[in-house]
């Protein structure tokens, strides 16, 4: 028979107490994290969706490479496994370990952006953006008008705007543009997926103009599932096999591995070119580590190796993706609005649209993620105004396009019970929707001000 429920395709060796709260408890700790979840103890939180970045369970099979990891400092085992598990499914020969995506980013972007420099992408994840604007250059966004409509049901809403690509390289010169950056999934909007047609696309532009193409491959395992359900042509390969065909496409990649490698802490560059490889190893060993771990222990590059395996599992996947579709389609089901179609490793609820009795400058989407705090200690994060709001100069504030609330959804970590959960906390906070009250700001940093401002309900 075809069974409906989709079950976590594993079971459970070990596990990791929660620590069971009632509500009172979390209003206290709320208060004394000055109504910012970002101040709360990990521990006094029930589920943890702030992020899916680093926050993956390993598998057994992992956990046993942990034990056989080579820690020499030249020439490791591990590094050669790493190695060889990248070289095969990128297909680049050019390796370069590091201890996570940003600082692949640094070292690469340092190498070929600079001032002048124009990069173009989808959309620069915000690491990205930095490290391109740190070095001198200049980062700009082509996605398309789908991509842009939160609510608009587009089966890759993460797509590159091909025109824009093109007229951007017309604009800047060819010569001026640093790298094309392709990002898969496209981490805005909650992982919306780039088609392969796409993917070539920005292929044909790059190589009529001559411009290096990179991957930002941190979730490609995820938006190769995405291709095989949506994409015509695609029906009978396998997840590796069209990564691979995506990876042949474009001459390099950088990696966050705390996403689709399934490991804690981790990340490279892989290249086809020899010549910017080898200028990136200066700064690698000056910054990083030498070339056969670069900030990395050999137990990591052992999961790595690992983990980039078991990332491309046909049931995992499918689990994967279904899951986090499960917690969106429920959220629908209960009226929430939510950002659509559900992309692949998180829900993003429109808490402008949720909450529309709280204004703009009262924050709803913090309201919303106290909320869900207080009512289930769920941690979710505000992707809104407090992140992204600007103050004028009189001090008023110029909010955010969107007032989102994030629920990422870490790999292998919760069960649909977990899910059931929040989807039941919801079912409470709809019912008590028009008594939440908005927040007011006691105290900012002057940047990055979500991570330690105060607030207080008004
Ligand atoms: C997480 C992420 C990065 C940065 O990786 P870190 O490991 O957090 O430094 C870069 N690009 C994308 C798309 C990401 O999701």
């Amino acid at each position: 028979m075809k069974h409906k429920t989709i079950i976590e395709p594993f079971r459970i060796k070990s596990i990791e107490q929660i620590t069971i709260t009632t509500e009172e408890e979390r209003v206290e700790y709320l208060k004394e994290a000055h109504n910012n979840l970002f101040l709360l103890d990990a521990d006094k939180v029930i589920i943890d969706l702030l992020t899916d970045s680093g926050t993956s369970a390993m598998s057994a099979n992992q956990w046993a490479g942990i034990m056989r990891g080579d820690e020499s400092y030249a020439g490791a085992r591990s590094w050669k496994r790493m190695k060889e598990a990248i070289v095969s499914l990128t297909t680049y020969d050019n390796v370069i370990p590091t201890h996570q995506g940003r600082a692949g980013e640094s070292i690469l972007y340092t190498q070929i952006g600079g001032k002048g420099k124009v990069f173009l992408s989808n959309t620069h994840f915000d690491t990205t953006r930095a490290n391109i604007e740190y070095s001198g250059a200049m980062a700009i966004d082509c996605i398309t008008e789908e991509g842009k409509k939160p609510s608009l049901i587009h089966p890759f809403k993460g797509n590159m705007d091909i025109e824009q690509l093109e007229d951007n390289i017309l604009k800047y010169g060819a010569e001026n543009i640093g790298a094309v950056i392709l990002t898969v999934t496209n981490n805005s909007g909650g992982g919306q997926p780039v088609s392969m047609h796409n993917a070539r696309e920005v292929k044909r532009i790059c190589d009529k103009y001559g411009v290096l193409y990179i991957l930002d491959c941190c979730r490609i395992a995820e938006n190769a599932y995405f291709i095989a359900e949506r994409e015509v042509g695609f029906e009978d390969y396998t997840y590796r096999d069209i990564a691979k065909e995506m990876f042949s496409l474009a001459d390099g990649a950088v990696m966050s591995a705390k996403k689709d490698a399934l490991v804690n802490m981790g990340g490279f560059i892989a290249l086809k070119d020899k010549k910017i490889a080898d200028s990136c190893i200066n700064t690698l060993i000056i910054k990083e580590g030498f070339v056969t771990y670069g900030g990395l222990s050999g137990r990591d590059m052992e999961a790595i190796a690992i983990g980039l395996d078991e990332v491309f599992d046909k049931d995992y996947l499918h689990y994967r993706i279904r899951s986090t579709t499960y917690l969106g389609d429920k959220l629908i089901e209960l009226g929430v609005p939510v950002m659509r179609p559900i992309g692949g490793h998180a829900v993003y609820i429109d808490a402008k649209e949720f909450y529309n009795h709280i204004p703009v400058d009262q924050f709803p989407g913090q309201s919303l993620a106290c909320d869900l705090y207080v009512k289930g200690g769920i941690r979710g994060c505000e992707i809104g105004s407090v992140m992204f709001g600007k103050r004028d100069e009189k001090g008023k504030l110029i909010p955010a396009p969107m007032e989102l609330v994030r629920l990422a959804i870490p790999r292998r970590v919760y069960t649909q019970s977990h899910i059931d959960y929040v989807i039941e906390t919801f079912e409470e906070i709809i019912a008590e929707k028009s008594q939440s009250k908005g927040m007011r700001i006691t105290y900012e940093p002057e940047f990055l001000r979500h991570f330690t401002a105060h607030f207080e309900r008004v």
